[in-house]
C-alpha cells in the first residue's frame, strides 16, 4: 500500500506523484495535477458558474508557498482579486482586470508594494481533492463556489485590513 502524502499547503492527502509542480505556488505535485486537470475541463467539466473564474485565485491563495518576491506578488494579486469580487462588488467578468491592476506601472516599484503575509491555516478547508471527488458538473461547481468563499474567508479573517489597504493604494486609484 502506498502511503498518502499531504500537500504542504492545503493538506490534501494524496498518493505521491512525480509530476510537475509550480515554481512558486506551494502545492504538492499530486495536488497541482488534480488542479490542472480540473482547470483544463477534466472529466466531468465544471458546470458554468461565475465562481469558476475565481478558482485560480482561490487555488493560488490556498497555496502561498514560501516567501519570495513572486510568491508575495502572487498572494497579493489573488487575494486582492477575491477581495474585489467578494467584498467590493467588482463583477466576476472583471477578475482579469483585478489581477492585472495591482502590478501595473505605478510610482512604487512592484517589490515595494506588498509584503509576505503569514498564511492562515487551511486545515479542514475544502481542497481540490474534495471538488474532483464529486461526480457531476453541477456538484463540482457548487463545491468550487464554497471553496472560493472558504479560502477567502480564511485570508479575510487573518489579513482583511492589510488587503483592504493594498486595494485602496494599488487597485482603486486611476492616477498614480
Ligand atoms: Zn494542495
Amino acid at each position: 500500500m502506498t502511503s498518502l502524502e499531504p500537500c504542504p499547503d492545503c493538506r490534501a492527502l494524496l498518493p505521491p506523484a512525480d509530476g510537475p509542480t509550480h515554481r512558486y505556488i506551494g502545492a504538492s505535485s499530486a495536488c497541482w495535477t488534480l488542479y490542472s486537470n480540473l482547470l483544463n475541463g477534466g472529466e466531468p467539466p465544471l458546470a458554468p458558474s461565475p465562481y469558476n473564474t475565481l478558482l485560480v485565485d482561490a487555488y493560488a491563495a490556498q497555496h502561498p508557498g514560501v516567501p519570495s518576491d513572486q510568491a508575495i506578488q502572487s498572494v497579493a494579486v489573488h487575494t486582492l482579486t477575491l477581495y474585489g469580487v467578494l467584498e467590493r462588488g467588482v463583477g466576476m467578468e472583471r477578475a482579469l482586470w483585478l489581477r492585472l491592476r495591482p502590478l501595473r506601472e505605478q510610482r512604487t516599484t512592484k517589490r515595494g508594494r506588498f509584503h509576505w503575509l503569514i498564511p492562515p491555516s487551511f486545515a479542514d478547508t475544502i481542497t481540490i481533492a474534495d471538488i474532483v471527488a464529486l461526480p457531476t458538473p453541477a456538484a463540482r461547481s457548487e463545491k468550487v463556489k464554497a471553496y472560493v468563499e472558504q479560502v477567502w474567508g480564511c485570508w479575510a479573517q487573518a489579513h482583511r485590513g492589510t488587503i483592504a489597504t493594498w486595494y485602496a493604494a494599488y487597485v482603486l486609484p486611476d492616477i498614480l
